[in-house]
């Protein structure tokens, strides 16, 4: 790992390009999202010096704790597991949120927009190895939760769907995990068109994550550093 972040931020930039080039898929298809949870507000400014302005947090405070401390026109992801009492901060201040996952947080969250005023776009997470540990719904019930989603809350705008890698997978494991998500993600466009977004891969996988069709990546500590 290179020692600075312009380094690293180079090295994973071309990374990108070459597997995009690979796929054969425009970089502009692309989206890189930074991972800052735990990381300091200086590591977020250098960061968008450099020109990134999406970031993904995993804990609700100390999202709004960076928001009030970091340029206005950054766009916030929210990537972690929502628990009911923080759901108001994340309304506030998420533009998105990747891991929607259960009715009654999706309740909560369009009454707390409702109040805010505000709308905020949504991704529906998925346990595509149906680990039982696991956060994310099972692929079988992804088309009838968004049908209710899409139905009931109008200020959640669905917008696809996002996968956490499986921790030491072996390769081939992992080659069929993205065969899985792939096969789900067209059987969900047909159904919901407008909702192409497609949040996967991670330090360890965003470029097999761009093959398959990724076109939003969370990267963490091999563009950001360690986290503290
Ligand atoms: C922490 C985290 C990441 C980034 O992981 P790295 O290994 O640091 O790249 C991506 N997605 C989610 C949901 C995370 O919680």
């Amino acid at each position: 790992m290179h020692e600075n972040l312009k380094d690293r931020f180079l090295d994973i930039s071309q990374k990108i390009q070459a597997a995009c080039h690979k796929a054969q898929r425009s970089e502009k298809d692309v989206q890189l999202i930074a991972v800052s949870k735990l990381q300091s507000i200086e590591v977020i400014k250098e960061a968008y010096l450099l020109g990134i302005n999406h970031f993904g947090e995993n804990y609700a405070q100390e999202l709004d704790k960076k928001v009030l401390e970091t340029p206005k026109d950054i766009i916030w992801h929210f990537i972690g597991p929502i628990q009911s009492n923080k759901v108001k901060l994340i309304a506030r201040h998420a533009d998105w949120i990747h891991s929607l996952e259960r009715e009654k947080i999706a309740k909560k969250l369009n009454d707390a927009l409702e109040t805010e005023g505000r709308k905020i776009q949504v991704l529906i997470q998925v346990n595509i190895d149906q680990e039982e540990s696991k956060s994310g719904i099972n692929s079988n019930h992804v088309i009838d939760f968004a049908n209710n989603i899409d139905a009931k809350y109008t200020n959640l705008i669905l917008k696809g769907l996002m996968f956490m890698p499986k921790i030491n997978q072996s390769k081939k494991d992992k080659i069929d995990s993205m065969k899985k998500i792939t096969a789900l993600q067209s059987t969900f466009i047909n159904e919901f068109p407008a909702c192409n977004v497609l949040s996967l891969g991670t330090s360890n996988d965003f470029e097999e994550s761009i093959l398959a069709g990724s076109t939003m990546i969370r990267i963490g500590e091999s563009l950001l550093g360690r986290r503290s």
